[in-house]
């Protein structure tokens, strides 16, 4: 099989299906030879897991993947990559191509349908336009996934697996922790991308909690809490809570007060525990 990290490869299949990058589809893709096995390595694709990957551009990972695991599924929204997979990916014959919108695909049925019988990884170069609604979606259906590898954007890796109680902790950082738990796994400059964006990446894992981190009383709620504690961060808590959840201030103090917690408390300060403190609290007063 060719070297799909080739520059001078990537520009001839390119020429020859007439492909042109696009820039609203997030596609920079890796031209750096050491960093898909790496993914793919780290991000469980081996003997009895199957592996769903998002984005295939010309397949440079999803080569890596089904070269290690049992069975690939890999979603791809240009149909313009559709030809090159087939000729990219002809030498494996565990890869399933789909060509669909991972926020629209039924990705239940095709974790179903694919990976019986089998663990399930996700391992994706994300396109950073939809970095962490993806994540969100994946944790928040509740599939059975055992781990997801991504290659996300340096700041939002940071932000997703800073500590809680730090000053880069934010709503996506404690709802990733209510799921998962969430490693920084290594650095990719800019110059591993063809073409190169602005800014430079990092790869993460997020290993599936079996049960939530902490136990609340209403989901819902508790993510309301998150992001409307987080929502205004140079505020303290009971002014941010009570603006964005629409309480007067006098309830959300006494909810605070009942958790435990000084009412002029910042947001970056909590714990996930006192968060959902305060979200069961709070349901006290709605
Ligand atoms: N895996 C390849 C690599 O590492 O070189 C390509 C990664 S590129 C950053 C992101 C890929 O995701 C592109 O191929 C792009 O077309 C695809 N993509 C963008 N939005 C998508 C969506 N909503 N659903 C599925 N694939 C998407």
């Amino acid at each position: 099989m060719e070297n799909l990290t080739n520059i001078n490869v990537i520009k001839n299949i390119m020429e020859r299906h007439g492909f042109s990058f696009s820039k609203s589809l997030g596609q920079n893709f890796l031209v750096n030879p050491s960093v898909c096995p790496k993914i793919a390595e780290m991000g469980n694709a081996s003997e009895g897991w199957g592996v769903l990957e998002i984005g295939a551009g010309i397949g440079v990972l999803t080569n890596e993947l089904a070269k290690r695991a049992d069975k690939v599924a890999v979603i791809e929204i240009d149909g313009r990559l559709i030809p090159i997979l087939k000729e990219t990916l002809a030498e494996h014959n565990n890869i399933e191509v789909i060509n669909e919108d991972v926020m629209k695909a039924d990705l239940a049925g095709i974790i179903k349908e694919n990976f019986a019988g089998l663990k399930v990884a996700v391992c994706a170069n994300l396109p950073y336009y939809i970095t962490s609604p993806v994540i969100m979606l994946l944790l928040e259906s509740r599939l059975p996934i055992d781990s997801i590898t991504v290659m996300v954007q340096k700041e939002a890796g940071k932000r997703i697996c800073a500590g809680m109680g730090t000053r880069e902790a934010g709503a996506v950082t404690a709802a990733v922790r209510y799921y998962s738990e969430p490693k920084m796994l290594f650095d990719v400059s800019r110059g591993s991308f063809m073409p190169a964006p602005n800014v430079d990446s990092c790869v993460i894992r997020l290993d599936v909690r079996k049960e939530p981190a902490v136990h609340v009383k209403d989901e819902k709620l508790f993510f309301r809490t998150v992001r409307g504690a987080f929502s205004q961060r140079r505020k303290n808590l009971a002014n941010s809570l009570s603006s964005s959840l629409g309480m007067p201030k006098e309830l959300v103090s006494a909810a605070i007060a009942e958790a435990g917690l000084a009412e002029n408390v910042r947001p970056e300060q909590l714990s996930l525990e006192e968060l959902a403190a305060v979200s069961d609290s709070i349901a006290k007063y709605l």
